[in-house]
């Protein structure tokens, strides 16, 4: 089977790595094939150096390189580079880069001023990970620079800022007027996307952010019309729980764009090409979800609290996309 799947990064990371292991553990879908289309919007520069905070996620996390605990970034890390650079007084230091991490960082660039494209990239840095070996293949969305940026309201009048410093220096708790994304509207989208889509036996989205992993995705021209256009089942875990983000801030998110913090207004986002949506047993309940989507409750807490849940709720969705409707 060729399953397809949009992602951002912890959350889409962790619920594919579950699925790798679900579809290892079926001997009638062992040999299926993971394409990966991920979302570039959240990639910045950094004392020159390119980084693509979801790419490599997904990169670490199906490779068994990942720190557990955090979600992202490397396992056993030192930050003796950054400390330098903090020495010296260069700027930013809200972005923490461990020195493995920089590693991927430089080749990423040098091979970037080589004239690869990050599709190009993307398959070399997945390579040392083991991935094709393992069926998993990952496309950035576009090999077009294309950077998420946060209007917010300041106290000389609003200010676009990159998602990252947002994000991670902000907390998100400065109040998004609205996310702008830089590029979007002349990005293509990456090679072997818009065929990946329109070969899969089945797509999936994983429990990402809406609006800033699989919103940004949505937004590359072409890619929401492959969707809708694919005879593909669709089939999506709702990345809320009781109308709370598990982790993250996908509510700040939402507030932007003006949609609800609940399963199911997040569902209705992808009313028009969804198929299946998969709910905490919490949620079923709390609709009204878009007609003719299939929901269902997942058989415990959709909450990826191991390796082993994240591979129980990939099976889930999985069988929700094999007896689907479409
Ligand atoms: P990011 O790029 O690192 O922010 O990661 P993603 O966009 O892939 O995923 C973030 C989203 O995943 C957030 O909206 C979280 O609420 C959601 N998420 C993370 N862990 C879980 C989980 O265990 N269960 C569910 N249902 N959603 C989760
Ligand atoms: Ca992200």
């Amino acid at each position: 089977m060729k399953i397809v799947a949009l992602a951002g990064g912890v959350g889409g990371a962790r619920f594919l790595r579950g699925l790798r292991d679900a579809l290892d553990a079926d001997p009638g879908l062992a040999h299926s094939t993971l394409t990966v289309i991920a979302n570039t919007g959240d990639d910045i520069t950094l004392f020159g150096l390119r980084v693509s905070p979801d790419v490599d996620t997904l990169l670490y996390t199906l490779g068994g390189g990942i720190d557990e605990a955090q979600g992202w970034g490397r396992a056993e890390e030192s930050f003796a580079v950054q400390g330098e650079l903090a020495a010296y007084g260069v700027q930013p230091q809200w972005f923490a880069l461990g020195d493995k991490d920089f590693g991927t960082h430089i080749a990423r660039s040098l091979w970037l001023g080589h004239g690869l494209t990050p599709t190009e990239i993307t398959a070399r840095l997945a390579e040392r990970w083991g991935l094709p070996g393992r069926g998993i293949t990952i496309l950035p969305m576009t090999d077009a620079p294309v950077e998420t940026h946060v209007v917010v309201e300041r106290a000389g009048g609003p200010e676009a800022i990159h998602f990252q410093q947002w994000w991670v220096a902000e907390r998100a708790e400065t109040r998004a007027e609205k996310f702008v994304v830089a590029g979007l509207d002349r990005a293509t989208p990456a090679p072997g996307v818009l065929e990946a889509i329109g070969a899969a036996d089945l797509v999936l989205l994983p429990p990402s952010n809406p609006v800033v992993s699989i919103g940004i995705i949505l937004g590359v021209p072409g890619v929401r019309e492959a969707l809708r256009g694919t005879p593909a089942p669709i089939v999506g875990v709702a990345p809320l729980i009781g109308g709370r983000p598990v982790r993250g801030h996908a509510d700040a998110c939402l507030r932007a764009i003006g949609v609800d913090s609940t399963a199911a207004a997040v569902a209705g986002l992808y009313a028009d090409f969804l198929d299946g949506w998969l709910v905490d047993p919490g949620d079923l309940e709390s609709g009204p979800y878009p007609d003719g989507m299939q929901v269902i409750a997942h058989d415990g807490p959709l909450l990826m609290s191991d390796r082993q849940a994240a591979a129980r709720i990939a099976r889930a969705s999985l069988d929700l996309g094999l007896s689907v409707n479409v």
